[in-house]
């Protein structure tokens, strides 16, 4: 599945790894009562048992080559049948492989880097705290398959890593912005035009944005999880960027409003 559109003079293209299932909804956000959970996912038709939510790469083609922002699960499949179809996505998008230049990772979470050693042209780009973080010695008390995941998939590749740091324009009309908590070194990424990739930082809708404060079970550091998503949001919707979300409904296109105690995606075909 791909869609493809314009980020200012640079043609892009939304590339599905397919739909994940996680956890029920009441568990992964913490805070809200679970009946305000439920009616808000009701609200925008989705199921209440668990959270399936989707995953949206990025093939940019920027004047310094073909950029691929995450790059999905690969070939494992912890989180239900339906994932790895990143390839065949590409494929029927008409891109190559080979043909990608850079792969740029906005953390090293299992559903956004194991597919990573497909790309083998690639320059990776991560945040230097990222991969310090990955690569600690001895390894910091983290999520142990994720862990493990990290050195099967991304170790191999280690020479092939350049690391950004916060406000660095490391492609052209491409800047990293630090966004951490739901993991040390996230990134979210600023496209010349007003544009935002998001990465995880607010990766539900329509929990992140209605429950900015509840803390999310995946966040690394959870108090920093909710700080870093509250200036986020503030920035997207006060200046208005156009999102582009890895785990929102199909294609994840959208803009950020305010609303009642908290935002709300406006999803864009
Ligand atoms: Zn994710």
């Amino acid at each position: 599945m791909f869609h493809r559109f314009r980020i200012g003079d640079m043609s892009a293209t939304v590339v599905s790894d397919g739909p994940l299932t996680l956890g029920p909804p009441h568990k992964v956000f913490r805070g809200p009562a679970p009946e305000a959970i439920a009616r808000a996912l009701t609200a925008t038709g989705q199921a209440t048992d668990a959270l399936h939510v989707a995953q949206n790469c990025l093939v940019l083609d920027t004047p310094a080559g073909r950029a691929l922002f995450d790059t999905g699960l690969g070939d494992e499949k912890p989180y239900g049948p339906d994932s790895g179809k990143l390839l065949a996505s590409l494929a029927e998008a008409g891109i190559a492989p080979e043909s990608i230049d850079a792969v740029v990772l906005t953390h090293a979470h299992s559903d956004h880097c194991w597919g990573t050693p497909a790309f083998r042209n690639a320059r990776i780009y991560m945040a230097e705290a990222e991969l310090a973080y990955w690569t600690a010695d001895p390894p910091l008390e983290t999520h142990r398959p994720s862990l493990e995941g990290f050195r099967r998939h991304i170790l191999p590749v280690r020479d092939r890593i350049l690391t950004v740091r916060d406000g660095e324009a490391f492609l052209p009309g491409v800047q990293a912005w630090a966004t951490p908590g739901h993991t040390p070194g996230h990134l979210a990424f600023l496209f010349e035009g007003g544009w935002c990739l998001t990465g995880d930082a607010a990766w539900h809708d329509p929990l992140s944005y209605a429950f900015p404060e509840a803390q999310a079970a995946y966040d690394t550091d959870r108090s920093q999880g909710v700080e870093t998503r509250l200036r986020v949001l503030d920035r997207l919707a006060t200046d208005r960027l156009r999102v582009i979300g890895y785990h929102h409904p199909w294609p994840g296109l959208g803009w950020v409003e305010r609303g009642a105690g908290g935002y709300r995606f406006v999803a864009e075909g």
